[in-house]
């Protein structure tokens, strides 16, 4: 489909040596951080890395000329498949596209290209003081332009909201080669239609981001982390609503289930009481240590009110830190437990968690396959792993009845088929169930104001 005259136009648009068509090379962008298996039929034809937003324009101006498949592509963690070129045609590669354009002080706002990793951008505010909340365990590799893209959370959700929340403004390129800005830093503004909006969280099917501006605000003066055990999840999750409740609002509140916390455990050569059932880890933060005392003491008292077994706050950074290891090894421990962890990411209104934990148990029963549940539980957004082996064919048949039923299982409490991830290419069949037949339909046609020859993420959504 691209010939040599198109790889030329290409060539001269981003350089030669940024344009990139061996097949290592284009082996090498056939995947993502989901669970899809690597398949050679998954890489584009051709690797393009632009270095400016005239380079993306140009790309796409001829991509769109010639009806060339173009696929964004941050730091490929994305879980769902979104940034894989099912269809071939461009893998656009944002990995060039690092500046930090400006830091507002006065405005507290920051400008940076997409390519800009999501901690890089966060370190850069943070010694002016300035705090850029969403963080996303992914941070460290992933892109700011991929976490617009996605509307990626992270575990402060519960108290700061997601990306979002902080996006004023974006710079897009558009299916044809145009250039947009939209929003920007006036703080009221409902000047037409919210295009910021409609471009975060669309899996690069409407336009590339090129630039993002974002909000900041202080940073808090201090934190500390506490660890809850429960021998009962529902306990668990009725502290966590008391919490919420009295107005205790802790910048994260994270629930881990008995499988997670004996996967940690293995990994980590922990002795952990096998009655405990759930465990909580919160970050409090605020003025000063006087402030994290009080929400500490309240945390400890309403847990008390719920049978909690043991209440451990940190009484050092590195405490602290120990803690927060738990839970960041979460992920690779439970994985270490089968050859395929299977993660999901459904969000369901906060007084279901644990409703939706016990429907997912009996699913896990029902398909004789073990689930290890975590997650955002102050906000709802769970991550139901299942662990399996997706080599074996009946077994992966009965992964992906148990992975319906997971869904389902969000919807009828209602929830929603991603809190986080997105949809990429991994849950498109189930969209409709979340959206209606005419949900869809809206869908399809923004997408068709935007993209008419369908070149943008190709077979992604729905
Ligand atoms: C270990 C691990 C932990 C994770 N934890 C979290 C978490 O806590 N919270 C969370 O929300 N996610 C998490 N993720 C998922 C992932 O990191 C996020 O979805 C992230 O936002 C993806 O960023 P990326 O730069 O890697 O994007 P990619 O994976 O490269 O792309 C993701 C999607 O965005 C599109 N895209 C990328 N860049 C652009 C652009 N500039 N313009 C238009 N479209 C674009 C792609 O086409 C694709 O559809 C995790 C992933 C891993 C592997």
């Amino acid at each position: 489909m691209i010939n040599e005259a198109i790889k030329e136009k290409l060539r001269t648009a981003v350089g030669p040596e940024n344009v990139l068509d061996k097949d290592l090379d284009r082996f090498g962008y056939s995947y993502d951080s989901s669970f899809i298996p690597l398949l050679p039929a998954n890489s584009p034809e051709l690797v393009v890395r632009p270095l400016t937003t005239a380079e993306v324009s140009a790309v796409m101006a001829i991509a769109h000329e010639h009806g060339i498949p173009v696929t964004a592509r941050g730091a490929a963690s994305g879980r769902t498949g979104g940034s894989i070129p099912v269809k071939g045609g461009i893998s656009l590669s944002l990995d060039r596209m690092t500046k930090i354009i400006e830091l507002d002080e006065r405005n507290m706002m920051v400008t940076a290209e997409a390519g800009v990793r999501t901690i890089d951008l966060y370190n850069h505010c943070a010694a002016k003081g300035l705090f850029y909340p969403p963080d996303p365990a992914s941070w460290k590799m992933s892109t700011i332009g991929g976490n617009v893209a996605e509307n990626a959370g992270g575990m402060r959700a519960v108290k700061y909201g997601v990306t979002s929340n902080y996006v004023m403004g974006l710079e897009v390129v558009l299916a044809d080669g145009r250039v947009i800005t939209t929003g920007g830093k006036a703080i009221k503004n409902v000047t037409g239609y919210n295009l910021t909006s409609l471009f975060t969280g669309s899996e690069g099917t409407l336009g590339i981001i090129t630039k993002v501006l974002l909000r900041l605000i202080p940073m808090p003066k201090a934190r500390n982390t506490l660890q809850l055990m429960f021998p009962s999840l529902d306990d668990a999750c009725a502290t966590i609503h008391g919490m919420l409740q009295a107005g205790v609002v802790p910048a994260s509140a994270e629930l881990m289930d008995k499988m997670s916390i004996q996967a940690v455990a293995r990994h980590r050569k922990m002795d952990i009481d096998p009655a405990i059932e759930a465990c909580v880890i919160i970050e409090v933060d605020g003025e000063d240590e006087a402030a994290l005392a009080k929400q500490a003491g309240q945390i400890k008292q309403i847990a008390r009110g719920f049978a909690v077994a043991e209440v451990r706050i940190a009484a050092s950074p590195k405490e602290a830190d120990d803690i927060w290891a738990i839970r960041r090894g979460l992920s690779s421990a439970v994985g270490a437990m089968a050859p395929t962890r299977l993660g999901e990411d459904i969000s369901v209104p906060r007084d279901a968690f644990p409703e939706v934990v016990r429907r997912i148990k009996k699913i896990s029963e029902k398909y004789n396959l073990p689930i290890a549940v975590y997650g955002h539980a102050g906000d709802g957004n769970l991550h139901p792993s299942v662990l399996c082996d997706l080599q074996n064919p009946e077994e992966a048949e009965r992964v992906h009845k148990a992975v319906d039923e997971i869904f389902a299982a969000a919807l009828a409490v209602g929830g929603t088929l991603s809190g986080e991830h997105g949809i990429g290419m991994t849950k498109r069949r189930y969209i409709a169930d979340a959206l209606g037949e005419d949900g869809v339909v809206a869908l399809k046609a923004v997408k068709q104001a935007f993209d008419p020859k369908g070149i943008l993420n190709p077979d992604k959504i729905w």
